[in-house]
């Protein structure tokens, strides 16, 4: 295992410690919910260079593309080719053939010795010419087959990403709200971001090592071929290139880290200081703050030059290897032609694969950064699509009928977000078809929770929840949602038309249908006024668009969506007395005859229920109409008057 992380954390290596529960008639229940640890979305993995389990999963995502990545490895091997012969065309055929008169380099020159003497022969162009023509060609053949290599292997790495990315889109997508309730939506987005483009950095690195590592054998091959001796000696530099390089990387990435750390430092104080400039000024302290961000800078600058150091002496050391090695091959070398052993094209020759010899240590140093921080990633990427967390779904889901009547019970519910602070207590109550159900309690009093549950964004365990006498577990959460409509106080805009933002991609919800909705919610007034009326971009975040506005909109999505039961969670933000009461009407219409739970905190909205219930630390306190609990001069009579004793009055004179 190469994660500082350890396997015992993986949600799926961990037995629930709290067995499923069945509900009385028997449907699989929701049902042992497991204590997970959530920690590792948050925690730095720091992994091992090379992870070959996760290479291999990563890899999975490339089979599709295998054609791709086989023509690209082709390209690859011939461009290899094309790079060897290139100094074989200067050495051993111009140098050694054409200009010293040998007849060739001890049978490494691939015949091309013999086959310029035949051109040369066949055209009538001097053996010059056609030597140099080819040295065009092969140049020419090897760049362009350098590029379809890199080109085609890009392409199989982007699509084979483009699919991680996808299956980890639509796997956060599906997790449930308890998921998103602990880790951090940052995280996340870094999941989906940064560490693919982590990956893709590696795996381009790993093609661009294999286009390294094939001339670096051939060269390694021809080289002994023409001299064991220079090649050995040459060969003694590796290992003090390797280990050296291997020690700069080590320390770069700790100084690489340190340099980024500090900058993100520097960006969150400044932007953290002019935000609140405001306050930074009224409290007086611009040069405490000053001070703090200077030592920031300072160790910023620290790091920035000791990496920068770093990097200098690496390439200073670079460079003088490659002297030295170059010094030995022309003392060596020399000596071999004096005694005849060596050719003058073949210490040319050595010194153009020096550099095929030496570059691909460099570049293995170069990928050993870009591989730990990869293999970081793909430990993260996966984790995050191991990540099994999900709403309980039945394995049998009941077809609802066409039209529901719309019944809802609660029987006994009890729930907790953690374990240990239950949240809604022995939780019961009905709501007949079509019937109006306001609940009221103070903030904290569990009232959005019970939503929550009607829409199944969280498993309970305890109690029991029916919809026209179905347990609402045996119900598909996919067709549940489709027939309960919520509204919650933060109507969320999705980048597209107003029209889009309505529909919500529901095939059913046709331009008419959407029209008229909005028409009933008394959106339509607005929407035509916008400058492309329902063709509108709305921007993110609903910024061109009021509260008031935003609320109706809210309604003509849930109305075009036509739910059975329409659960709602009223805005408390105070809107202008006209956009007030075009609400309040929509709110009449879009519950005419629609089950409805309203968390309502209107006066209005409260009076116009059927019935209200009066929610307390998570216990239904009272129920009743609004006229019965005030008689009851209990709970629901100390938070009216506590809340509305002035609004009475207000309503009233605002009411035409
Ligand atoms: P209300 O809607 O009545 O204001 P909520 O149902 O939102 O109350 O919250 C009830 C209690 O549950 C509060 O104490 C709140 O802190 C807690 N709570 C709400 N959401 C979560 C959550 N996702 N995770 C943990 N606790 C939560």
């Amino acid at each position: 295992m190469n994660a500082a992380v350890s396997p015992a954390n993986a949600p799926s290596s961990e037995p629930p410690d709290r067995g499923p529960q069945r509900t009385p008639n028997g449907a699989a229940g929701a049902l042992g919910r497991t204590r997970r640890d959530y920690s590792m979305f948050d925690a730095e993995i720091t992994g091992q260079m090379f992870n070959m389990r996760l290479l291999t999963r990563l890899l999975r995502w490339l089979r599709p593309y295998r054609s791709t990545i086989v023509v690209s490895l082709l390209l690859v091997v011939l461009s290899a080719a094309l790079k060897i012969m290139l100094p074989l065309i200067t050495s051993v055929v111009v140098m050694d053939h054409l200009l010293m008169g040998g007849t060739g380099g001890r049978g490494v020159d691939f015949g091309l010795v013999a086959l310029t003497d035949r051109i040369a022969a066949s055209t009538g162009f001097t053996p010059l010419i056609v030597a140099a023509g080819m040295y065009l060609l092969f140049l020419i053949a090897e760049s362009a087959t350098g590029h379809w290599h890199r080109m085609t292997l890009i392409r199989a790495i982007v699509s084979g990403l483009r699919d991680m990315r996808k299956d980890l889109f639509a796997h956060l997508e599906t997790r449930p709200s308890s998921f998103f309730d602990r880790v951090a939506v940052g995280r996340v987005m870094t999941r989906v971001t940064n560490d693919v483009e982590a990956l893709y950095e590696m795996l381009r690195g790993l093609g661009q090592l294999f286009g390294d590592f094939l001339p670096f054998f051939v060269a390694l091959f021809l080289m002994f071929a023409i001299s064991p001796k220079i090649t050995l000696i040459l060969l003694c530099a590796l290992p003090v290139l390797a280990t050296t390089t291997y020690f700069f990387r080590s320390r770069s990435r700790y100084l690489f880290r340190m340099v980024r750390q500090t900058v993100s430092q520097l960006n969150q104080n400044l932007q953290e200081n002019l935000a609140g400039l405001t306050v930074v000024q009224i409290s007086g302290r611009q040069q405490r703050n000053l001070e703090r961000y200077t030592r920031i800078n300072d160790s910023n600058r620290a790091y920035e030059t000791k990496s920068m150091r770093l990097e200098t002496l690496y390439g200073a050391f670079n460079d003088s290897v490659s002297h030295i090695a170059i010094a030995c091959i022309i003392y060596f070398g020399g000596g071999e032609i004096v005694q005849k052993e060596l050719t003058l094209g073949g210490v040319f020759l050595f010194t153009r694969y020096l550099d095929m010899l030496f570059l691909p240590i460099v570049e293995l140093g170069l990928q050993l950064n870009v591989m730990f921080r990869a293999m970081a990633s793909g430990e993260r990427i996966f984790q995050a699509l191991d990540w099994d967390e999900a709403i309980h779904e039945p394995n049998d889901p009941v077809a609802l009928p066409a039209r529901l009547r719309g019944e809802l019970s609660l029987r006994g519910l009890n729930f907790a977000y953690d374990r240990d602070v239950p949240i809604l207590r022995n939780v019961s109550f009905e709501i007949h078809g079509g019937e109006k159900l306001a609940i009221v309690g103070p903030t904290g009093s569990g009232k959005s929770t019970i939503i929550r549950l009607l829409g199944r964004f969280y498993d309970f365990e305890d109690g029991m929840l029916f919809l026209d006498g179905i347990d609402l577990n045996r119900i598909h959460s996919h067709e549940l949602r489709k027939r309960i409509g919520v509204v919650l106080q933060d109507f969320h805009i999705f980048s597209g038309t107003i029209y889009d933002n309505i529909a919500l991609g529901d095939p059913r919800i046709t331009r008419e249908r959407a029209i008229e909705a909005a028409k009933t919610v008394n959106a339509h007034g607005f929407i035509s006024a916008q400058p492309k009326g329902y063709d509108t971009e709305l921007a993110e975040r609903g910024g061109n668009l009021s509260q008031g506005q935003r609320q109706l909109l809210a309604f003509a999505r849930v109305l075009a969506a036509d739910p059975e039961i329409l659960v709602l969670d009223e805005a408390t933000a105070s809107i202008d007395t006209e956009t007030e009461l075009l609400i309040q009407d929509a709110l009449r219409k879009l519950t005419a005859g629609r089950t409805s739970i309203l968390i309502a905190h209107r006066l209005q909205t409260i009076q116009e229920a059927d019935r209200v219930l009066v929610l307390h630390q998570g216990e239904v306190a009272e129920i009743g109409t609004h006229a019965e609990l005030l008689a009851m001069k209990g709970l629901y009579y100390t938070l009216h008057t506590l809340q509305f004793q002035n609004m009475d009055e207000q309503i009233q004179d605002a009411t035409p």
